[in-house]
């Protein structure tokens, strides 16, 4: 550090280089102390059943509102955060918000729909989540049903026994399992047979160019015959456009989350989807 101020050790430095690292010091000490000054939102994307066109579930997705960035993507400092250990009491807390507003919804009276939080390794190798997750269910009183966890295909492959005896406790309690970004990991199906798996997310990867890449869309429908024959719910994520839509429910796709059918949003305006149309109020 005295030679930082020096100056002298960083004069062969170029200039970005000194800027990035500097960055990046600055960032990490912001997340040290962006949980207690409650600059965390979550924002809501809506899943919809592809049979019925309604929303059946929602993925809380994090954000940080930054007082000098602005809003900032879990993409910009979530690896930081699972670097130095951060990511375990933010999780934490993204877990036990999301199921506080899930609740207050089924208050509110809005439908019986599912709320999906997405999980880390390091949350399995830090925490006792069968203590954590039960505690966070009695605490904010959301029936376990309505808890969707969202594992990694790494959270599986890694510390297989202590991740198996804790989905197989949450999963009698009622808690749901999906995996996240089928397709991109280890691509290892062993696992899902011995792991109380209800759904998988094929990653956006794939639906992205699936009109123009064939083989994306035989991976596709691969994924969606593999969850018929395991009776899994299969999931598409990144859904941008109706043919994309259009294929997905030819092929028997059960729901799907994306930019066409809404992007993540603050809770109120999730709330908002649910609430009459002001149309129909004045349509007679
Ligand atoms: P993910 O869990 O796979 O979440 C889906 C990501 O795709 C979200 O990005 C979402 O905004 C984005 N997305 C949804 N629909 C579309 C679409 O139609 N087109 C495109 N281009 N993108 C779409 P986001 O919110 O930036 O989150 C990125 C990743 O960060 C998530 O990927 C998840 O792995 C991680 N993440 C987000 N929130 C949390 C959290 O609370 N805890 C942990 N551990 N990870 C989180
Ligand atoms: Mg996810
Ligand atoms: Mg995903
Ligand atoms: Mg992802």
């Amino acid at each position: 550090r005295a030679k930082a101020h020096g100056g002298s050790s960083y004069e062969f430095a170029s200039a970005g280089m000194a800027d990035r690292a500097r960055d990046a010091i600055v960032l990490e000490a912001d997340l040290r102390r962006a949980l207690q000054r409650e600059e965390f939102r979550l924002y809501y994307q809506p899943q919809v059943d592809l049979k019925t066109g309604e929303i059946v579930g929602t993925e809380a997705l994090l954000r940080w509102q930054h007082p000098v960035k602005g809003m900032i993507s879990p993409g910009a400092f979530l690896p930081l955060a699972e670097q130095n250990g951060q990511i375990v009491p933010i999780n934490e807390w993204v877990m036990r918000e999301a199921c506080r507003q899930a609740m207050t919804w089924i208050e509110e009276g809005l439908p019986p729909i599912r709320i999906a939080v997405n999980l880390s390794p390091v949350q399995f190798r830090k925490q006792n989540m069968r203590a954590l997750v039960t505690e966070i269910l009695e605490t904010s009183g959301l029936p376990p049903g309505r808890l969707d966890l969202e594992l990694t295909e790494t959270i599986l492959m890694e510390n297989s026994e202590v991740v198996t005896n804790d989905l197989l406790f949450l999963q009698k309690l009622g808690v749901g399992f999906s995996i996240d970004d089928f397709g991109t990991g280890y691509s290892s199906l062993g696992y899902i047979k011995r792991f109380p798996v209800a759904r998988l997310k094929i990653d956006q990867g794939f639906i992205r160019n699936l009109e123009t890449d064939p083989n994306d869309a035989a991976i596709i429908k691969a994924i969606i015959g593999l969850g018929k024959s395991l009776n899994l719910s299969i999931t598409a994520e990144g859904v941008e456009t109706e043919e994309q839509a259009a294929f997905l429910r030819k092929e028997g796709c059960d729901e799907v989350q994306g930019y066409y059918f809404g992007r993540p949003m603050p809770p109120e305006s999730f709330a908002e989807l649910f609430r009459p149309k002001a149309r129909l109020v004045y349509s007679a």
